[in-house]
């Protein structure tokens, strides 16, 4: 490029690459990995100087105006302008500062730009970080988790903020008494042969009990069962479980099953002990005159 060349003359696409010339002559040296890294690096500080901006120009947009609540929609004034909220996402911890509204009808506050961003009502986290958190810490230890969070995605979490979502965001899925039928709406056509499982393990807990049952339970059509290797793969279902509270997985797996037939169909029920077999018996008995019993 000449000395003398116009920049603003440019295109965005001719500087940039440009740019990545010139870095790639001051990578020749380094071996693959040690690029790879460095610009996952490098992407993840340009990410970050990008939501800065972003969150920065969002909270310029901010009125001191009274708004609309969200519960009954009389217009409340600015209780406290500009409150700190530091969040973190997979690039790294922003800052906002948002006006928070109080309705005195409602007696309650909210934020109108955490809900105009997206962000959750509450915890550390953005909705990106959180979707991360929840994957990895649903499906593994909350240590191991924040081990493969740092290994795929060059963020440091600690075991305690990965507990701290997982709770959070349980406990506003179990105050959705339609969760079930929401993620997994209602079966358009009855099935044939209606299958129910029931299993159940001993978890250690803190507080007063030291042991309590977890049971699970799986609902699943016969037709979304197919032969795989000479074993059944299944391969949609919906499952429930509940730590502790025998009644309510009673209900949510009667639940279940009406969601996947409303009609009185063949059912099969499965348990390890004689109690699950009978308790997966119990649901189906409430909906079906016809079953086959298959205890293992
Ligand atoms: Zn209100």
């Amino acid at each position: 490029m000449d000395k003398r060349t116009d920049l603003s003359q440019l295109t965005t696409e001719e500087l940039e690459t440009e740019l990545a010339q010139r870095r790639s002559r001051e990578r020749v040296a380094e071996d693959s990995y040690a690029v790879e890294v460095g610009l996952e690096a490098e992407a993840h500080q340009y990410v970050a100087t990008q939501l800065d901006a972003y969150y920065a120009a969002r909270e310029a947009t901010q009125t001191t105006a009274s708004q609309p609540c969200p519960r009954c929609g009389q217009l409340c004034r600015v209780r406290r302008p500009r409150v700190q909220r530091t969040i973190q996402s997979l690039h790294g911890v922003h800052v906002l500062r948002r006006h928070y509204h109080y309705c005195p009808r409602c007696r309650t506050g909210w934020f109108p730009l955490d809900l105009a961003l997206g962000l959750p009502d509450a915890g550390d986290v953005t909705a990106r970080l959180e979707q991360v958190v929840l994957d990895l810490g649903l499906h593994g230890p909350f240590a191991e988790a924040a081990e493969r969070c740092a290994l795929h995605h060059g963020v440091a979490l600690s075991e305690n903020l990965v507990r701290r979502v997982i709770d959070r965001v349980g406990r506003c899925a179990q105050a959705q008494t339609d969760l079930g039928a929401r993620l997994r709406p209602a079966a358009a056509e009855v099935p044939a042969t209606l299958v129910v499982q029931v299993d159940g393990s001993m978890l250690p807990t803190r507080g007063p009990d030291p042991w309590r049952e977890v049971k699970v339970g799986l609902v699943t059509r016969s037709d979304h069962i197919v032969a795989n290797k000479q074993r059944g793969l299944i391969t949609e279902a919906r499952f429930v479980a509940r730590l502790g509270d025998l009644d309510g997985f009673k209900t949510a797996l009667t639940d279940a099953l009406h969601l996947e037939s409303r009609t009185r169909k063949r059912h099969a029920a499965f348990g390890r002990r004689a109690s699950r077999w009978r308790l997966a018996m119990t649901a189906v008995r409430r909906r079906s005159k016809v079953f086959l019993r298959t205890p293992l």
